[in-house]
C-alpha cells in the first residue's frame, strides 16, 4: 500500500500567546497530533500553521497532501479566501479533510456544509463519554463500545450542519446534552469526518483512544482510485 501523505494544519496562536496552553501543548497542538500519527509507519505526516506563507497550504502543498487535519479557533477570519478556495478545490478532487473541534467554524467547514455549523458550548471540566454507534465503520476500529475524555468543554445540540452521511460517535455530557461528534460527509470525490473532542485547555490530543480514532480517519479519508470525474459535453459511449 502506498503511503498515506498527511498535513496537519494547526491556527497554532493560543499556544504561543498564552502560557496556560503553552503548557498543555509544550510544542504546539499540531505536534501532539503529529505525535499520535507517529506509530503508523505508512503515514507521512507533516505539520503547517496559520502564520507561514499562504497560511501554511501553498498548492504544492495541497497537491501532496492526501489528508488534510484541521484545528482552528480564535483566527478562522484569518485563513484566506484563496487558501479556502484552493483546499476546497482540492477535497472535491479527492483529497480527505478531517475537522477538529473549534474547527466547525473555519471557513472551509462552513463552506462544504452550507450551513452556519453553529452548537452550544460550555468550558466547565466536564467529562465526556463518546458512545460507537456505528461499530462496523473503521473508524472505530480498536475501540471499545464507548470511550471517555476526562476533562473537556462541552459541545450539545441543535449542531446545525447536515445530516452526516454516516455517524460514528455519539457525545454525552454530564449536563445532559448530546453531540453528534463523529460526522461523515463526502464532498465531490472527498472525503470529510469531523470530530469533536479537542479544546486547547485539555490534553485530548494525548489520549490514546482520541488519537487512535484519529488515526483511523485518516485511513478512512485517504483518496482511494476511484474514476476521475467527467462532467461537460461529452460524445456518446460507444459500444465496445
Ligand atoms: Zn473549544
Amino acid at each position: 500500500m502506498m503511503d498515506i501523505r498527511v498535513t496537519i494544519w494547526n491556527e497554532f496562536r493560543h499556544e504561543r500567546e498564552e502560557e496556560r496552553y503553552r503548557a498543555v501543548y509544550p510544542a504546539g497542538i499540531h505536534a501532539a497530533i503529529a505525535e499520535g500519527l507517529g506509530e503508523e509507519s505508512s503515514y507521512r505526516v507533516r505539520t503547517a500553521t496559520l502564520d507561514e506563507p499562504e497560511n501554511g497550504l501553498p498548492e504544492d502543498v495541497l497537491m501532496e497532501t492526501d489528508v488534510l487535519i484541521w484545528w482552528g479557533h480564535k483566527a478562522h477570519e484569518e485563513v484566506s479566501d484563496d487558501t479556502v478556495n484552493r483546499v476546497h478545490g482540492r477535497v472535491l478532487h479527492g483529497m480527505g479533510l478531517i475537522v477538529l473541534h473549534s474547527g466547525h467554524f473555519s471557513k472551509i467547514f462552513k463552506r462544504l456544509m452550507g450551513t452556519s455549523c453553529n452548537l452550544i458550548w460550555r468550558v466547565a471540566d466536564e467529562t465526556e463519554r463518546l458512545w460507537v454507534v456505528a461499530p462496523a465503520h473503521p473508524i472505530a476500529a480498536g475501540l471499545d463500545r464507548y470511550f471517555e475524555i476526562e476533562r473537556e468543554e462541552m459541545y450539545g445540540e441543535f449542531f446545525d450542519v447536515p445530516p452526516p452521511d454516516e455517524l460514528v460517535f455519539l457525545s454525552w455530557f454530564p449536563g445532559g446534552e448530546v453531540f453528534r461528534s463523529g460526522c461523515c460527509y463526502t464532498r465531490g470525490s472527498g472525503k470529510i469526518f469531523y470530530f469533536r473532542p479537542g479544546h486547547e485547555s485539555y490534553p485530548t490530543f494525548f489520549n490514546a483512544d482520541v488519537r487512535k480514532v484519529i488515526s483511523n480517519a485518516v485511513h478512512w479519508a485517504a483518496p482511494t482510485c476511484g474514476p476521475a470525474r467527467v462532467f461537460g459535453n461529452q460524445p456518446p459511449v460507444t459500444a465496445g
